[in-house]
């Protein structure tokens, strides 16, 4: 069931009907450069350690005998429209590894060079994007937040024309490639290609596959598996969106096409941490009318998104009452999953009924004062009543803080001094769990930007500064990574997903 034509004479190939995928090579690159290789993610997943020969399998030029290179087709909902048959564009599967442990892992090169899903792109990709994945992904796992990962980044040594979205001429950038791994790179977009074009049976067969593999949790049989495994990826969803608002991560392109059947961030693009908190806030330059996918937007369209899943497994399950309850109960369990995670990070010891008030008045005074989301809660961690007021949240805010905004701190934290005492933890206790949830480190938009200009320019301290901070986000190991945006970088430009 592989792509039968000869791509290379049609490299303008999309539509592929009735096939899932097709092998396809890696184009490889003359003069390619090792930026960083992940030592630890290697011996995790069942490699060796770095020899200088691999820089020519981790941008594709040398191929071990044994395997067969593909990418896969999909298909997806983006922006709420149905977009048909979309496809590993830029990515293509190395295939699979097993760990010591016998854990399976998915190796993949992005930008690698095209495919038959590329359309009119070029299946490249530019340092920008990539270091910005490589990084990413990787503070996400040190987050705690499942999540592909990266294996290595690298410079294919050729420049990859694109039309950047904050000057609008195009210009020439540096090629990259991102050796990638997830247990599975499965979005809800194969299901939906499976559905859609009346392939009940290969259908049948993928959910199997996926529900012995991922979900070994799963135990029923018959329609009832199929019931559990829709319920289950819900859930996972909602897990995950629970843990992109504890870390304040706004994914930007939550199209169909990039949600993981397993409940992985995937497919970084024009994502941001969140700074100033704001509930309506994108970092996706092309979602500004609508603002679809905004930060404080992620739960209900991760809940749209599980919507279209539900149609698509339709064919299985048969059972409308199941799906609607099943998407109804979605919300439930991440609004409970939700708040009880921000108690974490106030250091709640659990859930209380005021507490919808308590969070609801807190968003307001946020927004209001243009708190930094995550140094907010260090200081809330950290507040001496002995200190003044307003040097220590002036120190988190993009605001300016007269009078008016300190008497309303002030009245914030005399409720929240009360709330603490309804804790039957310790404090110490408290304390700890806000130290647990609440990040002292995230990768800001600006020291990506700064990051990516360093290395154009050859250099690459804060690269490496960036990697050695993003292992230990729970901790201040670089102090001066630690404090709001500076000023002169309050208007860098976002990242453009090519
Ligand atoms: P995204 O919005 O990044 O998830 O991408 C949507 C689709 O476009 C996916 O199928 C990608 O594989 C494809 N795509 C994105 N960038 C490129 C590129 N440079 N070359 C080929 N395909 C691409
Ligand atoms: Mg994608
Ligand atoms: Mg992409």
């Amino acid at each position: 069931e592989y792509f039968p034509g000869d791509f290379s004479k049609n490299p303008m190939q999309r539509n592929t009907p009735k096939v899932l995928f097709s092998t396809i090579d890696p184009i490889g690159f003359d003069h390619p450069k090792l930026i960083h290789f992940n030592s630890n993610l290697a011996a995790e997943i069942g490699l060796g350690q770095y020899d200088q020969n691999d820089i020519n399998f981790l941008v594709g030029n040398h191929l071990p005998e044994n395997i067969q290179p593909y990418a896969t087709a999909y298909a997806g909902h983006q922006f709420g429209n149905w977009a048909g048959q979309l496809g590993d564009g830029r990515a293509i599967f190395a295939g699979e590894i097993s760990s010591h442990s016998g854990k399976a892992t998915e190796i993949q090169w992005k930008g690698a060079g095209a495919t038959p899903y590329s359309r009119h792109a070029d299946g490249r990709a530019v340092l920008r994007s990539s270091l910005r994945e490589y990084l990413m992904s990787e503070a996400m796992f040190h987050l705690g937040v499942p999540t592909t990962r990266a294996l290595s980044l690298s410079l294919t040594g050729e420049d990859v024309i694109r039309d950047v979205m904050y000057n609008g001429n195009p210009q020439a950038e540096k090629g990259a490639i991102v050796v990638r791994t997830a247990e599975s790179f499965l979005r809800f977009g194969h299901f939906e290609l499976l559905s859609a074009q009346n392939e009940y049976k290969t259908l049948e067969k993928l959910t199997e596959y996926v529900i012995e593999r991922y979900f070994p949790e799963i135990t029923s049989v018959g329609v009832q598996k199929y019931k559990d495994f829709f319920e289950n990826i819900s859930k996972r969803t909602a897990d995950l969106m629970v843990e992109w608002y504890r870390v304040g991560f706004v994914h930007g392109v939550m199209n169909t096409d990039n949600m993981s059947i397993v409940g992985l961030t995937i497919d970084y693009g024009p994502y941001s941490m969140m700074e100033e908190y704001d509930l309506n806030f994108t970092p996706n330059t092309t979602d500004i009318p609508e603002k679809r996918y905004a930060f404080g937007k992620q739960g209900q369209t991760s809940q749209w998104n599980l919507w279209q899943l539900a149609n698509a497994l339709h064919p299985l399950i048969k059972d409308e009452k199941f799906l609607e309850d099943s998407l109804n109960a979605f919300g439930t369990y991440f609004w409970e999953a939700h708040d009880n995670m921000l108690c974490k990070k106030f250091g709640f010891d659990q859930l209380l009924e005021e507490d919808e008030e308590f969070f609801t008045n807190w968003q307001g005074l946020m927004q209001e004062l243009q708190m930094d989301y995550t140094l907010f809660f260090n200081v809330l961690e950290t507040f001496n009543e002995e200190k003044d007021l307003k040097s220590q949240f002036q120190k988190v805010s993009y605001g300016i803080l007269d009078d008016k905004s300190l008497t309303k701190i002030e009245n914030f934290l005399s409720i929240y001094k009360i709330r603490l005492d309804k804790n039957k933890i310790s404090r110490n206790s408290s304390i700890l769990l806000m130290r647990e949830n609440n990040p002292k480190f995230i990768l800001r938009n600006y020291l990506l930007y700064q990051c990516i200009e360093e290395l154009n320019n050859g250099q690459s301290e804060v690269f490496y500064e960036l990697l050695h901070a993003l292992q230990k986000p729970y901790e201040e190991i670089i102090p001066k990574f630690s404090g709001k945006r500076p000023i002169k970088y309050d208007n860098i430009p976002g990242c453009s997903m090519l």
